[in-house]
C-alpha cells in the first residue's frame, strides 16, 4: 500500500470537501438574506417554501460533507499511528477491497453494518 497516495488522495478529497462547505455557507447566507427582504410574507408562501427547501437540501450537504471530512480526518489519524486499514471496533484489516472503494473507511463491513443496524 502506498501511504503517501493515499494521503496526497485524502488531503485532496478533503480540499474538495471544505470548498464544498464554503460554496454552501456563501450560497446558506445569501438565501437567508432573500428571504429576509421578502415582505410581505404571505404573499410569497410558496417561494418561500421553495427557499426553505433548498436550505434544507443545503444544510442536508454540508452536514454529509462535514461527516466525510471528519471520516477522512479520522483515517489521516489512522495512518499516523499505523492503525489504517484496520477496524476502529474489532480491530480486524478491513480488506483491500473495501478500502479501495472507501478508502476512508474506519470500520469494517461487519462493524459497519452493525452500527447501521443500530441508527
Ligand atoms: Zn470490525
Amino acid at each position: 500500500m502506498d501511504r503517501e497516495a493515499l494521503k496526497r488522495q485524502l488531503f485532496e478529497e478533503r480540499e474538495r470537501l471544505q470548498h464544498e462547505i464554503t460554496e454552501l455557507d456563501a450560497e446558506l447566507s445569501e438565501s437567508l438574506e432573500d428571504s429576509s427582504e421578502e415582505s410581505p410574507y404571505d404573499q410569497h408562501m410558496a417561494e418561500t417554501a421553495a427557499v426553505t427547501l433548498d436550505r434544507e437540501i443545503d444544510l442536508t450537504l454540508e452536514e454529509n460533507a462535514r461527516a466525510a471530512i471528519a471520516q477522512i480526518d479520522r483515517a489521516l489519524q489512522k495512518l499516523e499511528d499505523g492503525s489504517y486499514g484496520h477496524c476502529d471496533k474489532c480491530g480486524k484489516e478491513i480488506g483491500g477491497e473495501r478500502l479501495s472503494a472507501a478508502p476512508f473507511a474506519s470500520l469494517c463491513i461487519d462493524c459497519k453494518r452493525l452500527e447501521e443496524r443500530s441508527r
